[in-house]
C-alpha cells in the first residue's frame, strides 16, 4: 500500500468527521491487490438522524444567501480540487482500481468542472416576469430543500460533485451516500467544500449499504433523491421516493449501441470503440457495448481493434504508464466472467481476451466477441466490464431498428463521414446522450442522462437546474376583483 487511505472517520456530518463504531464494518479493498486499505462503519440510525437534522437546520440560511455568495464557495472548492488533483486522483485509484493515467484527467477534474460551472450559474438563477394584460405574474425559483444523492462505485468523486454542485448552487442541502465499495472519495469532496467556506450541515456524507440508502430515501424530511446505479436499484429507489411524491433523478444502466458505417474513418471508429468499452475497465454506464459494424468493413475493424488492444498497458494502476486496470471487486469480476463464459457457450466468437490475468487483484483481459446476434445475453444485458460485442449489419434502416431494440436508452453513437446520415441516425436513436464520430465524452456544459429504462432527469448543464429547484408562481392583480356573486 502506497498511500494513507484510512479516513479520520467514516462519516462527514454537520461540517466535521463523525464516527459511530456501532455500525457494521465496511472493508475498503484496493482492487489491484485485494488488500484492505481502510475500515469504515455503516451509518447507524443516530448518524442518519444527525445528518438529516443538521442538513435541514442549515438549508434555509444557505438558500437566503445571494447566488453570488453561494457560487463563490463552490468556485473556491473547484480551485482546491484542481490544486489537489494528484492526491485526489491517487485516492480515486486506490478506491476504484482505475489507472492513475485516467483518474488524473477524468475524476477530480470533472468534479471541479461541475463545481466551477454551477458556482458560476448560481448567481444567474432567477424567475420570470409574465405579462397578463393589466395584471401580471412572476415566478420565483426556489430550492427543493434536502436532497439525497446515492452513488455507484465507478466514479465516486465525479458522482459526489455532479449531484452536490447543482444541489448546492440552487440553495439545497445534500446528504450523499457513496457506494459501500468505494466510500473514500466523497469524504474528500465534503472536506474540500467545507474548507472552501461551505457552512456546516450543507454537504454530509454517510456510509452504508442499500439499507442506509433506503432509510434516507423514505424519510419524510427528504425532498429529492438522485441515484446513480443499476436499473433494479433504480426501481426500488424510485418506488420509495414515489411514496412521498419526492423529486427524483435516476441515472441508471445501459446497453448502448455504437454504429460504424463503411464510410467511417476506421481508425477513429476503433478509438471510439476503445473509449466506449475499455476505459475504466469497461465499468462505465454509457458504454457502447453493442458495436454494430457494416459487413464490408468488419474484418479491417476487427484487425485494427485487436492490434490496438494488444498495446494496452495492463498492470499497477498507480503507475502512470498503465492504461488498463483491474475491475472494482471480486464480485464484479465473477459477474463479468460469468457473462464471458455464457457468451462463448451460446456461440459468440471470442476474438481476443476473455481470461483473468495472473496478477493479484481483479484483472481481466480486454475482451472482444464477434458473430454476436441480437438475442444473445451478451448483446442484451449490461455486463459492466471490459467486454465488447461486435454485431454486423447491412443497411441504415436495419441497424437503427436493431440499435433501438433494447429496453435501455442511455447513449448511442455513430461513426460515418456522411453527415446527413449521422443526423438521421441521431434523430432516430432512442437514447438520451448521442455521439457523432466520437464516444463517451461528458462535459459539464452538455446535459447527460438516459431515456427508457436508463433513467429520468438530466445531470450537468442548465438542464440540471430544473431537477434541483422548483418554481413558485405568483399572480399579481392590479385592479378590482370580479366575482359572480
Ligand atoms: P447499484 O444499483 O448496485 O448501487 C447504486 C447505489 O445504490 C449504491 O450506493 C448502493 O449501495 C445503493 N443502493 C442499493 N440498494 C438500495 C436501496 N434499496 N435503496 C437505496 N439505495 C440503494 O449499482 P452499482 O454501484 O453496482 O453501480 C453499477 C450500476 O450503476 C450500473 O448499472 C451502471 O450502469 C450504473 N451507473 C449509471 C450511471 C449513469 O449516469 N447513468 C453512471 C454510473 C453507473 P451499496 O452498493 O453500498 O449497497
Amino acid at each position: 500500500m502506497t498511500y494513507d487511505t484510512q479516513p479520520k472517520a467514516s462519516h462527514f456530518v454537520a461540517g466535521a468527521y463523525l464516527e459511530d463504531t456501532g455500525g457494521a464494518e465496511i472493508e475498503v479493498i484496493y482492487p489491484a491487490s485485494g488488500e484492505v486499505i481502510a475500515r469504515l462503519h455503516s451509518a447507524t440510525p443516530k448518524v442518519i438522524e444527525a445528518a438529516i437534522t443538521s442538513a435541514r437546520a442549515a438549508q434555509k440560511e444557505w438558500a437566503a444567501m445571494t447566488g453570488t455568495a453561494r457560487g463563490r464557495i463552490l468556485r473556491r472548492a473547484a480551485d482546491l480540487m484542481r490544486a489537489r488533483n494528484r492526491e485526489l486522483s491517487q485516492l480515486e485509484t486506490m478506491d476504484t482500481g482505475k489507472p492513475l493515467q485516467e483518474t488524473l484527467v477524468a475524476d477530480a477534474t470533472s468534479g471541479a468542472d461541475a463545481l466551477e460551472y454551477f458556482g458560476g450559474v448560481a448567481a444567474t438563477l432567477t424567475g420570470q416576469h409574465i405579462p397578463l394584460g393589466q395584471d401580471w405574474a412572476y415566478t420565483i425559483r426556489e430550492p427543493l430543500g434536502l436532497c439525497v444523492g446515492i452513488g455507484a462505485w465507478n466514479y465516486p468523486t465525479q458522482i459526489a460533485c455532479w449531484k452536490g454542485a447543482p444541489a448546492l448552487a440552487c440553495g439545497n442541502a445534500m446528504i450523499f451516500k457513496p457506494s459501500e465499495t468505494t466510500p473514500l472519495c466523497a469524504l474528500k469532496v465534503a472536506e474540500i467544500l467545507h474548507e472552501a467556506g461551505l457552512p456546516a450541515g450543507l454537504y454530509n456524507v454517510v456510509q452504508g449499504m442499500g439499507d442506509v440508502g433506503a432509510a434516507l430515501v423514505s424519510d419524510p424530511r427528504v425532498d429529492k433523491v438522485s441515484l446513480t446505479g443499476s436499473v433494479p436499484t433504480g426501481r426500488k429507489v424510485y418506488a420509495a421516493a414515489a411514496e412521498g411524491i419526492r423529486h427524483v433523478t435516476m441515472e441508471l444502466g445501459g446497453k448502448s449501441p455504437l454504429v460504424v458505417f463503411e464510410d467511417a474513418d476506421i481508425e477513429d471508429a476503433v478509438s471510439g470503440a476503445i473509449l466506449g468499452n475499455f476505459y475504466s475497465s469497461g465499468q462505465v454506464c454509457s458504454n457502447g457495448t453493442r458495436v454494430f459494424v457494416q459487413r464490408s468493413v468488419l474484418e479491417p475493424f476487427l484487425e485494427r481493434l485487436t492490434a490496438r488492444l494488444a498495446d494496452a498497458v495492463i498492470g499497477d494502476p498507480l503507475d502512470e504508464a498503465t492504461s488498463f486496470g483491474p475491475l472494482v471487486s471480486q464480485r464484479q469480476l465473477d459477474i463479468v466472467q460469468g457473462f464471458i463464459a455464457r457468451g462463448q457457450a451460446t456461440g459468440a466468437r471470442l476474438v481476443t481476451g476473455g481470461q483473468r490475468l495472473d496478477l493479484p487483484g481483479y484483472y481481466l483481459q480486454p475482451t472482444v466477441f464477434a458473430d454476436v446476434t441480437d438475442e444473445m445475453e451478451i448483446a442484451r444485458e449490461e455486463i459492466f466490464g471490459p467486454v465488447l460485442s461486435v454485431l454486423t449489419f447491412d443497411d441504415e434502416e436495419e441497424v437503427l431498428r436493431r440499435a433501438n431494440d433494447t429496453p435501455y436508452g442511455l447513449a448511442a453513437g455513430v461513426f460515418t463521414r456522411d453527415l446527413a446520415r449521422a443526423h438521421r441516425m441521431v434523430a432516430g436513436f432512442e437514447a438520451g446522450t448521442c455521439y457523432i464520430n466520437t464516444y463517451n465524452l461528458a462535459p459539464v456544459e452538455m446535459p447527460f442522462g438516459g431515456s427508457k429504462l436508463s433513467g429520468v432527469g438530466r445531470e450537468n448543464s442548465m438542464a440540471a437546474i430544473e431537477h434541483y429547484s422548483q418554481l413558485k408562481s405568483v399572480y399579481v392583480s392590479m385592479g378590482t376583483v370580479e366575482a359572480p356573486f
